[in-house]
């Protein structure tokens, strides 16, 4: 069943909203139990958002907006999009057969988001300018021309991303403790808390989790309480300066007694690495935030370690390799014999 088959009681479903689907949703939830110890946790659990369609969670709340956008008679669709967004609205655009412009900040992408928005059709527009600029003019389009923005500004792609709340619920068969993820425009903690919210009011769980938000150091508008000018951060996709979830990401952190803190980008790094060597599990860089912050407030105390823990990562590491070959050098090529071989690997 698909995902909007599957939660549409839950969800701004009508009898004639098309139901369309590239079998998004349904991510698998891993249990990490060797981070854990690692981390000096109970219990925790990888929700693994990078097995969506496009590679990213990107994909809940496309699914919805496209979908609405069809009922609604749109003919095309426009979002600014540090990589994930576009990919995702560029392949729903195409199911859908609407079109699909995309304002990217120029270089700013990462490879894997740059070649699967060419590939699905969309038209693809860089501009000189941050994430923050190519979403101002993305509102201003919204506002002058016949077109849909599907930034998370859009309400329906918070409704569509709710559904990855219920399925953590659906899997443990509870609420967790504590929820740990990445902020960047904020449109995702705002629906994991809307999502957890709503299935707890129909009784579904027996108590609300605390929302763990992380921001990378150097574009943490809400940990320091202005907007970034000029936010830089090696995780692209949190490289946002001026959140518009902004105030409802503090009303998630305030209403579940969280806390939005930050990370630096080797805190990233590290996390993102012992993601994929202990784990088995490849993210993105901007995705390993919420196991840098968790580990963070551990190592301060600040965190319960007899408590269920689920970490959300928001996409794929195929998205970003060269970053990954960068951070982690490639090795230099040697003579095919054994002699060389031995001595490489130190035996
Ligand atoms: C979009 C995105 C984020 C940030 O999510 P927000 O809803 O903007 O806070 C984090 N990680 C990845 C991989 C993303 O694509």
């Amino acid at each position: 069943m698909s995902l909007l088959e599957r939660y549409r009681d839950l969800l701004p479903i009508t009898d004639t909203t098309p139901l369309i689907s590239l079998a998004e949703g349904n991510t698998p939830l891993i249990s990490a139990p060797r981070l854990a110890r690692e981390i000096g946790v109970r219990e925790l659990w990888l929700k693994f958002e990078g097995m969506n369609p496009t590679g990213s969670f990107k994909d809940r709340g496309m699914v919805m907006a496209i979908a609405k956008a069809l009922e609604e008679g749109a003919r095309s669709v426009v979002c600014a999009s540090t990589g994930n967004t576009s990919a995702s609205a560029a392949a729903y655009a195409a199911r859908a057969g609407l079109e699909a412009v995309v304002i990217v900040p120029a270089g700013k992408i990462a490879l894997g988001k740059l070649a699967q928005a060419l590939m699905y059709g969309a038209k693809l527009v860089a501009v000189d300018g941050n994430f923050d600029a190519a979403l101002d003019i993305v509102r201003k389009m919204g506002d002058n021309y016949p077109i849909t923005v599907v930034n998370s500004v859009n309400h329906y792609r918070i409704e569509g991303q709710t559904t990855a709340a219920y399925e953590i619920v659906d899997t443990l068969g509870d609420a967790p403790d504590a929820l740990c993820l990445p902020v960047g425009n904020a449109g995702n903690i705002t629906a994991y808390w809307l999502g957890f919210r709503r299935y707890h009011e129909r009784g579904k769980t027996t108590h609300l989790p605390k929302m763990l938000g992380f921001q990378a150091e150097g574009a943490s508008p809400i940990v320091q309480g202005a907007p970034f000018e000029k936010p830089h951060t090696l995780a692209t996709a949190i490289n946002i300066g001026n959140p518009a979830s902004w105030r409802f990401a503090v009303g998630a952190r305030d209403e579940s007694k969280g806390c939005i803190d930050c990370v630096s980008d080797d805190e990233i790094v590290v996390a993102w690495r012992d993601l994929a060597r202990c784990e088995g599990v490849f993210c993105e860089p901007a995705s390993a935030a919420g196991i840098a912050g968790l580990r963070k407030l551990m190592q301060q105390g600040a965190a319960e370690p007899d408590a269920r823990y689920v970490a959300v990562l928001t996409g794929h590491g195929l998205k970003d390799p060269a970053m990954a070959v960068e951070q982690f050098a490639a090795p230099t090529p040697i003579a095919p014999t054994m002699a060389a071989i031995e001595r490489a690997l130190g035996w």
